[in-house]
């Protein structure tokens, strides 16, 4: 867990904002690098270069009572878990638009299926603004079994998940937890548990005896802030690594053309609608995609969701936040004061945080090892904080769907286009 946030709220004293202040000639700025918090997912998760791609996962939400009595994250868990579900779900199928999540809520000892098995994250959405609520106790026996039956329809070339968020520190169960690892083996089911405040021994438990595939285990978080559950959640977004000798299956996919100007019924909501997506297979009619038909059972996706999903499997260059006072690469904006940037490790370019962060969500790639494979000649940052350009020609980078195309705009007059300045922090970058 990262160290920067390892505290209770009520621990917390007073936040001293001003004392990220520092004076560099003559003037205050904030000093962020001493705070340098894992800006980039990815590029933390390593570089696997197989991955269980295709998911099944079954967000298993602690909705007993206990959830809205405790006040530490504010204001109150409930509301905290559903909020940041939501971001998590938007994260998750930005980046695995080809698997599926369902949603269960442990309470009043059972387990409620509060959104089914899709990848749409507007019913998801819909059935969490509507469905909920706590109640009653927590057993995660029966909650686990629930989400187990769930998982029993996803097909056999898709990872079978359970990710528990989990705020009792006690479970009520009509036979010891042990009895389930046997069922969770069988099945291939990996349960990780994220929990709130303490460790509790039987849930560590439960996450080490389940999953079998490749040897994968659950994982065992304890959050103790807000900060610490999105950093976890975002950890989840990153399929786990396959073995190098793990079985590939062939998977049939459908790319489903898109018609507009008939009005039709959809399949999956019943609703009538002008533009659908048709079945290539028996020509059932959809209102999005991905989705799997429900008649034949066809996976409809997209080229683009397919380049997205195996995105996790090319290598993100590690980068690291820096304040400089350099243009970004991608969007030439240079302001007049130094500010935080993100350098790539690899390449050595700089990047405004706005640029940085629509490269790495939507690209997974950096731009500047991208232009340094094309042959290109990119500016640099140098040792000593001088920006130069070697060769006179300026690379403008026009973004497409799927990639990056790389257009020559103009000569560049200058050579130099920074000043040196000894005491400027990226000096210690290389
Ligand atoms: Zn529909
Ligand atoms: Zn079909
Ligand atoms: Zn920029
Ligand atoms: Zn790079």
């Amino acid at each position: 867990m990262s160290s920067h946030a390892a505290h209770h709220n009520w621990e917390r004293t007073l936040e001293k904002t001003w004392d990220s202040l520092q004076e560099r000639d003559g003037r205050l700025v904030v000093d962020t690098i001493a705070k340098d918090a894992q800006f980039f997912a990815g590029s933390q998760a390593g570089n696997a270069k197989r991955r269980f791609l295709l998911r099944r996962v079954v967000i298993l939400v602690d909705n007993s009572s206990e959830v809205v009595e405790e006040r530490d994250l504010r204001p109150n868990r409930l509301v905290v878990f559903g909020k940041h579900l939501i971001i998590f779900l938007n994260r998750f199928f930005a980046s695995n638009p080809t698997s599926e999540i369902a949603i269960i809520g442990a309470s009043d000892q059972t387990g409620v299926l509060i959104s089914p098995m899709t990848s749409s994250i507007v019913t998801h959405r819909e059935n969490i603004a509507a469905k909920f609520t706590a109640a009653g106790k927590f057993s995660i026996q029966n909650a686990v079994e629930a989400a187990v039956r769930v998982l029993d329809d996803a097909p056999p070339h898709s990872t079978r998940e359970i990710i528990s968020l989990i705020s009792s520190r006690y479970t009520i169960d009509p036979d010891p937890l042990s009895q389930l690892y046997p069922m969770l083996r069988a099945k291939e089911i990996v349960v990780s548990c994220i929990m709130v405040g303490c460790d509790v021994y039987a849930f560590r438990q439960l996450c080490d005896n389940s999953g079998s595939r490749g040897q994968t285990k659950g994982d065992m978080h304890v959050i103790r802030t807000v900060e610490e559950l999105d950093s976890v959640l975002a950890y989840h977004c990153v399929p786990k690594a396959a073995p190098e000798d793990q079985r590939s299956t062939l998977i049939r996919m459908g790319f489903p053309v898109r018609t507009v100007g008939t009005i039709m019924r959809c399949t999956c909501h019943k609703e009538y609608r002008q533009s659908m997506y048709n079945c290539p297979r028996c020509s059932a009619p959809y209102c999005d995609i991905p989705t799997t038909c429900s008649v034949c059972r066809l996976q409809l996706v997209s080229a683009t969701h397919i380049a997205r999903t195996a995105a996790h499997l090319r290598p993100v260059p590690e980068v690291k936040r820096v304040v400089l006072n350099e243009r970004c690469l991608a969007c030439k904006e240079k302001l007049p004061t130094e500010r935080e940037m993100v350098q790539c490790t690899a390449c050595g370019v700089a990047l405004c945080l706005d640029c940085a962060r629509v490269i790495q969500d939507d690209f997974r790639s950096c731009i500047g090892c991208q232009l340094k494979s094309t042959g290109a000649t990119i500016p640099t940052v140098l040792a000593t904080g001088v920006t130069k350009l070697t060769n006179t020609t300026t690379v403008a980078t026009k973004t497409v769907l799927g990639g990056s195309r790389q257009v020559p705009m103009k000569r560049a007059r200058k050579t130099v286009i920074g000043k040196k300045d000894a005491k400027r922090p990226s000096a210690d970058l290389f």
